[in-house]
């Protein structure tokens, strides 16, 4: 997928004008709630008011996820398009593992994230051409290097906030009175999975709410940064097992 070269100049919305111009109902936003997807969903919205808006309900989301889902969609009367874990992978998921699998190890956390969330994702990005995410290159060292524009496989992958920082986000959020997820007010600075994200303590790195009980890896859950090496073969056996039909 090609790209003219002034695009990853482009202000975050005209970056977001663009690609609605240029792939209309193949493309779309991709969010979680956070803050950042906030100012996405925001921007979005502004220009064309029928954008698709895309999350992922993995099943262990937070009441106030959902309750958060509800404002969005009456303060912008939109759909909001819910992709889910397939079903019957996350059952053999289940089954083989457990419910809370993602305590036993770094593995078979990643195997939780795939199947629930890079999973059905990935189906989904079948019916797009481009899609925009709220990553930040000051959210951690994983994202230190994301790119405004970056080609994902057949099709293209915005970070239209690639280079703002905390202050901007919030800027935007105060002036244009977006929704604010309400988990942020009980000292989350990531919103996730209801059992993998916890509220973090002043001084503590922005994704340290994340897995906190790892010790060491990223504190991604694949959608973004792929997962390499000795992991990811282990990975891909565990994925096996619950893909084999
Ligand atoms: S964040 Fe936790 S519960 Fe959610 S998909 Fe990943 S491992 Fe599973």
């Amino acid at each position: 997928m090609n790209f003219p070269p002034d695009v990853p100049s482009f202000e975050p919305e005209q970056l977001l004008s663009w690609a609605i111009q240029q792939f209309g109902q193949r493309f779309a936003v991709v969010t979680s709630f956070q803050k950042e997807g906030m100012v996405l969903v925001h921007m979005a919205v502004q220009i064309f008011p029928k954008v698709r808006v895309l999350t992922i309900d993995t099943g262990r989301m937070p009441e106030e996820t959902y309750a958060m889902m509800e404002t969005v969609r009456q303060h912008y009367n939109i759909s909001i398009e819910t992709l889910t874990p397939d079903a019957t992978e996350s059952s053999r998921l289940v089954t083989l593992h457990g419910p809370n699998l993602f305590r036993q190890s770094g593995a078979l956390r990643k195997l939780c994230c795939e199947v629930r969330k890079v999973r059905p994702l990935a189906r989904k990005m079948t019916e797009l051409d481009a899609f925009a995410v709220g990553l930040r290159r000051g959210q951690s060292e994983e994202r230190a290097h994301v790119e405004k524009v970056a080609v994902d496989g057949p099709r293209l992958k915005l970070s239209p906030l690639a280079d703002w920082d905390e202050e901007q986000i919030e800027k935007y959020l105060t002036e244009h009175q977006v929704p604010v997820h309400p988990l942020y007010a009980q000292g989350y600075a990531t919103v996730g999975c209801h059992c993998c994200t916890r509220a973090i303590q002043p001084g503590e790195a922005l994704r340290a709410g994340r897995w906190w009980w790892e010790n060491e890896g990223d504190k991604e859950c694949g959608l973004h940064v792929t997962p390499k090496g000795q992991l990811k073969r282990e990975l891909d056996v565990l994925l096996e097992e619950i893909t084999a039909s």
